[in-house]
């Protein structure tokens, strides 16, 4: 591999560590943008990351943060249950202390209520984006919107507040009784209390998503260069002025961390310190299932998103926060298998029995907000991750952002929630 090509021509470069969906998005938009640009991914090409096997919903519906009021009781409840939805893996981590003692800092209404109208704004722009981006290439999108399933009355009133908030913001949510749930989606057997349904919410194929970025951005000039490790920067004058791989030196004229769970690793390097913690989740996707809904959903009171895709159902889940092993805890896995029935009679637990759970680490910040846009000492060195459970969601609109900061354009959206350096 040489050095970028646009070294010494008038044009932009940047370099993108990380080929998951937000590197993916941010090259497809840069290079839209004029720019040109060269992406380094650690993973063969083939490989696997979190943008891959994830439950593949757009979600507007999800406007309020992770660090929500009610979490930090639920989060210690669930501590202790072995196949509950949220663990936090105890660890005398530093960066763990200090990401868990700004969760908690965050996780009250006032926070919500300053971010709730700029998540569902990004989100909404989003859409629209994927939207645009399905007219010429198939990923399976279906903007069919998505119910949220509540087994018990305290649920439904839960999501009855949400869609209340919603409405409150512009946003679209219809509460639904269990007969006007069940006619929503008659393919499908529910044992529900009633549902809120998010009509603007949208699912795709993620994988197939990731491989059409991938075509667009070689077919409009960029280069993708899997197998290739980000090992070390070399900084001079406040900027990055070359980026190592293999030893090899290469010019970089701008740089954009996106590199998932990864990222504060990186930018350890450039002396920041970024709060960021993998969440691990996982998937099980059933290629044969007894029914298959022709709408996503979410299993309030369990956590789990269930997502048809193609004629094979995925199911998601759980939230453990716990270093960047890949390891399959199986009882975390039991815990989502045993939370289906419960919500879609017609499935039973073997229906699972030769099913190989997939794992992925969401890069997650402590207040729910990504970080998006420049980091705080090196003036050529833009970042963009801690989308958490929105990461593929929003990915085309964090790509759209910075490629409008990188090629200097106002991008619309006011950006210090999600600045980088806010902690
Ligand atoms: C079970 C589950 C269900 C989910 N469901 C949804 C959903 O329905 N909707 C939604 O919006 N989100 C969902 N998410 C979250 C979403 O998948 C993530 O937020 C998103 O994939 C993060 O994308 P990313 O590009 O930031 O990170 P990643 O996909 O992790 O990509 C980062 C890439 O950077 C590379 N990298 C790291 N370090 C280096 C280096 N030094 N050099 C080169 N490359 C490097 C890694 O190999 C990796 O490929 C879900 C996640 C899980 C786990």
């Amino acid at each position: 591999m040489g050095v970028p090509k646009t070294m010494g021509k008038k044009e932009r470069h940047v370099l993108i560590i990380g080929g998951g969906v937000v590197g993916l998005c941010a090259a497809n938009y840069a290079l839209q943008a004029g720019m040109r640009v060269t992406l380094w991914e650690r993973e063969p090409e083939g490989g696997d990351n979190c943008s891959l096997g994830n439950a593949g919903m757009v979600v507007p519906s999800h406007f309020i943060p992770l660090a929500a009021p009610g979490m930090i009781a639920k989060g210690l409840r669930w501590m202790f249950d072995p196949q509950s939805p949220f663990f936090i893996r105890p660890r005398l981590s530093p960066a763990l202390m200090r990401w868990a003692w700004l969760f908690y800092r965050h996780a009250n209404a006032r926070h919500v209520e300053q971010c709730r109208q700029l998540l569902l704004d990004l989100n909404m722009q989003s859409r629209a984006l994927f939207a645009g981006l399905a007219e010429k290439n198939d990923f399976a999108l279906q903007q069919r919107g998505l119910l949220m399933l509540c087994r018990t009355q305290q649920g439904l009133d839960e999501e009855a507040e949400v869609a209340e908030m919603a409405h409150k913001i512009g946003g679209r949510a219809e509460i639904l009784d269990a007969r006007a749930t069940a006619a929503k989606d008659p393919a499908i057997t529910m044992d529900v209390t009633g549902s809120v349904w998010f009509p603007d919410d949208c699912h795709l194929n993620p994988a197939m998503f990731s491989r059409v970025l991938r075509r667009l951005v070689r077919d409009a000039g960029g280069e993708i260069h899997h197998g290739t490790v980000l090992e070390k920067l070399e900084v001079k004058n406040g900027r990055v002025q070359a980026a190592y791989e293999r030893g090899n030196r290469h010019e970089v004229d701008q740089l954009l961390v996106a590199g998932g769970s990864w990222s504060a690793e990186i930018l350890r390097d450039l002396g920041m310190n970024l709060p960021l913690q993998a969440g691990k989740g996982y998937s099980l996707s059933m290629e044969s299932p007894p029914q298959l809904p022709g709408l996503c959903s979410i299993f309030c009171e369990a956590k789990i998103a269930v997502t048809p895709m193609e004629g094979c159902l995925r199911f998601a889940g759980t939230m453990e926060v716990g270093g960047l092993s890949l390891a399959i805890d199986p009882q975390r896995v039991k815990g989502i298998i045993k939370s289906v029935q419960p919500y879609f009679p017609a499935f039973a637990e073997q229906d699972f029995a030769a099913i190989r759970p997939w794992a992925g680490l969401r890069p997650v910040s402590p207040d729910g907000m990504p970080y998006v846009g420049w980091a705080p000492h090196q003036e050529n060195v833009l970042i963009a991750t801690g989308h958490a459970m929105m990461g593929l969601s929003l990915a085309p609109v964090t790509g759209k952002i910075i490629a409008d900061l990188a090629a200097g354009r106002n991008c619309g959206f006011e950006l210090a929630r999600m600045q980088p350096s806010r902690f």
